[in-house]
């Protein structure tokens, strides 16, 4: 009877023991599933196609839009990713950091703040719409500087110059340019990336070689959405021909975005000058291959160095008529 009843301990251990053990691996899969949930929500693919991530686009279009426009126009430009992000859920703010660190763009870079910037107000223009006020802009104070040389050489041989359509934005408000185009361009970041840089990849995002995007006086091209009306600009033709003395370049001349030019800091010599009368004007006309050879040789490198660089207009964003056609570099 004893060995009897101890038998039956025997077992009744045995199978508690089994029971435990499962018990314990059993514990052992829900933490390991459990600790993998956040990887999983952080491996988010910008290049998947489904309709819940174009739900999530529209989403974090519609959750930006109000608060950037509370922001003053220089809020707005200097916003900071942080202060982007305040109103998204975690799964949206994980979709814009893979959008951030897309191939070719500057996930590392930030707003800069500490710079001497110039804040450019009250510029105006008289489109066929009516004349408007420009909105705020911000340039660092030495690209500011060569712009009114720039500025005032082009007035003495035209009689006009241009004004500044987009300055400097911060990386975090070239993200929000970036996710507010997406739906205009079938939700895909590959359609995207031609119109609108990633973060930091854009010359606007970087001082160093600021982006400037000019509008003429009579508002050409104000949607930035007409490269060839811009190029039928004396303006335009003048930028081709005489920028580069005052450090200003374009990386595609005849490219898809006339209007963008950078600051390179490198000044070229006026080689005509000394042989011109005095009083005669420089011109595009004057300019041949033997007398500018530095400047078709600035324009021969920018046609071999095709960049497509991003985005135009200030801190709140406006749809555009034809959203196809707009060029945001
Ligand atoms: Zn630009």
């Amino acid at each position: 009877m004893i060995e009897r009843t101890s038998r039956v301990r025997g077992v009744f251990c045995a199978a508690l023991g089994l029971l435990l053990s499962l018990m314990s691996i059993l514990m052992l899969m829900l933490m390991s599933l459990s600790c993998a949930a956040p990887a999983q929500r952080g491996a988010v693919d910008p290049l998947e196609d489904s309709s819940r991530q174009r739900a999530m686009i529209d989403g974090i279009a519609a959750a930006l839009a109000g608060p950037m426009k509370l922001r003053t126009p220089e809020q707005a430009l200097l916003v900071g990713f942080e202060e982007l992000y305040a109103p998204l859920t975690p799964a949206e703010r994980d979709f814009m950091e893979a959008i951030r660190a897309l191939p070719g763009g500057d996930p590392a870079r930030g707003v800069e703040t500490d710079l001497d910037w110039v804040r450019i107000q009250d510029q105006r223009v008289r489109s066929v719409d009516g004349e408007q006020t420009m909105s705020l802009q911000l340039l660092p104070r030495h690209v500011w500087q060569a712009y009114q040389a720039m500025s005032e050489a082009m007035k003495m041989d035209l009689g006009r110059s241009l004004v500044i359509g987009s300055g400097y934005r911060s990386p975090a408000n070239q993200l929000f340019i970036f996710v507010s185009y997406m739906p205009y361009h079938g939700y895909s970041v590959a359609e995207t990336l031609p119109h609108v840089s990633v973060p930091g990849a854009s010359d606007h995002n970087r001082p160093e070689r600021q982006g400037i995007d000019f509008v003429s006086q009579d508002g050409v091209d104000l949607r930035y959405s007409d490269a060839p009306a811009f190029e039928a600009l004396d303006e335009y033709r003048w930028l081709v021909e005489n920028a580069a003395r005052f450090g200003f370049a374009n990386d595609e001349p005849g490219g898809v975005s006339p209007w963008h030019w950078h600051f390179s800091g490198e000044r070229e010599q006026a080689v005509e000058e000394p042989t011109l009368s005095p009083g005669t004007r420089l011109s595009h006309d004057l300019c041949v291959a033997k007398a500018c050879p530095s400047r078709l040789g600035l324009r021969f490198r920018a046609l071999i160095s095709h960049e497509i660089h991003a985005p135009g207009s200030a801190g709140v964003l406006q749809r555009p008529a034809s959203p196809k056609r707009r060029i945001e570099r």
